[in-house]
């Protein structure tokens, strides 16, 4: 093997750490957390995440294809995975590695349950998803006495949970609507559940809802991009720790007239004497076309160095005039002083799009958190 890429993400587990104990301190020390590591746990390494996330001591995961869930169980993850997202193709394979499928309308209910019995499964988990206004996946509230008639008859599976999934819990101005959903999950989950001789999980709040509305974490809440380092608000940003740095070298530097251009389309025009440098990294990795000219740049020696010209499939081009740096030298793409936040919204993007899009390409390099006193 050639040694790994210059552009490598650092995936720092002592920073999940630190956003699983802050996420943590949201709630009744009662409720059940768990952990969504689905995409590669939002661009990392579901592995290394989910096995932090373990020792850390969450409570359940949940990915969304049953691929992913798979992936995790290989590499030796024992605690239970709800695979949010299930396909009708995948079920007996769901079985087979212990995943437990979202089922959210009669057909994926009744497949599954066909698949349970065909394969004499007792009681096994499944978590039941309701509608309450995202209008994605889930039961409608019509639906809920044919969920029970379908439960009732069969021995073959159990509802480990109820949950549901808020539009808008980011969003203030959406607050009576949110509420809306959190009264109509009540209501629904009840009438489902109130029958039952166990008692089943509830849940509906992601990172949003944990910080927004704490009071409806029910037993159970889902985060996903709190753990990586991201509150969707700029009073609970500073709270939280990025855990990924994008990193890469400088591969040339050329000083560069007016006149000169730089890159495809010439799309961009030296009007005074400039240095030039180029990165290993491009669209192909995950940093699109729309950070170029200029709308978006990254750190050289602590100083902002703006991307020039057009972005290439493996190659972008930042103007380092004024900065003393040399060939081989450090950059940061975003993480550390750089927040990635703001190196989204420069391309008008959100935490999440920028992180999940980082390419396989790009080297992960698992940073383990410092344990004390050694
Ligand atoms: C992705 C996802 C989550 C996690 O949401 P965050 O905003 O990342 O915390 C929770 N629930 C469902 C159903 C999801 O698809």
């Amino acid at each position: 093997m050639p040694e790994a890429n210059e552009t490598v993400l650092e995936i720092n587990l002592g920073n999940l750490a630190h956003n699983y104990r802050f996420l943590k301190s949201k709630i009744d020390p009662d409720v059940k957390f768990l952990s969504v590591v689905k995409a590669h746990a939002y661009g990392s390494d579901s592995v290394a995440i989910a096995k932090k996330l373990e020792e850390l001591g969450t409570d359940y995961f949940a990915v969304a294809y049953v691929e992913e869930g798979v992936r995790l169980r290989e590499n030796g993850v024992t605690t239970p995975i709800l695979v949010l997202h299930p396909q009708f193709t995948h079920f007996e394979e769901i079985i087979e590695h212990c995943l437990e499928p979202n089922l959210y309308s009669e057909k994926t209910l009744n497949s599954f349950i066909s698949v349970a019995e065909k394969l004499n499964q007792k009681n096994y988990p499944v978590h039941i998803k309701l509608n309450t206004g995202l209008n994605r996946l889930g039961f409608d509230q019509p639906e809920i006495s044919r969920i029970k008639e379908l439960i009732w008859d069969t021995s073959s599976l159990k509802i480990a949970s109820v949950f549901s999934h808020l539009a808008a819990s980011e969003d203030w101005k959406e607050r009576d609507f949110t509420v809306g959903q959190i009264d109509l999950f009540r209501k629904m989950s009840w009438e489902l559940i109130k029958d039952l001789d166990y008692e089943p999980l509830l849940h509906i709040c992601n990172t949003s809802g944990v910080i927004n509305y704490p009071k409806a974490a029910f037993s159970m809440v889902r985060t996903g991009i709190g753990l990586y380092g991201y509150g969707n608000d700029k009073t609970i940003d500073p709270h939280l720790k990025p855990i990924g740095k994008l990193k890469t070298i400088i591969s040339q530097i050329r000083p560069l007239d007016q006149g000169d251009t730089v890159g495809y389309n010439r799309a961009h025009k030296i009007e005074k004497p400039s240095r030039i440098a180029t990165l290993p990294v491009g669209h192909a990795d995950g940093i699109n076309r729309i950070y170029g000219k200029k709308k978006a740049g990254v750190l050289v020696k602590g100083k902002f160095a703006p991307i020039v010209g057009n972005v290439c499939m493996d190659i972008i081009m930042i103007d380092v005039t004024g900065i003393a740096c040399e060939e081989g030298d450090e950059v940061i793409i975003f993480g550390g002083d750089q927040h990635p936040v703001e190196f989204a919204e420069s391309g008008g993007t959100i935490s999440y799009e920028l992180i999940t899009g980082i390419q396989r390409r790009v080297t992960r390099k698992i940073i383990p958190e410092k344990v004390e006193n050694q």
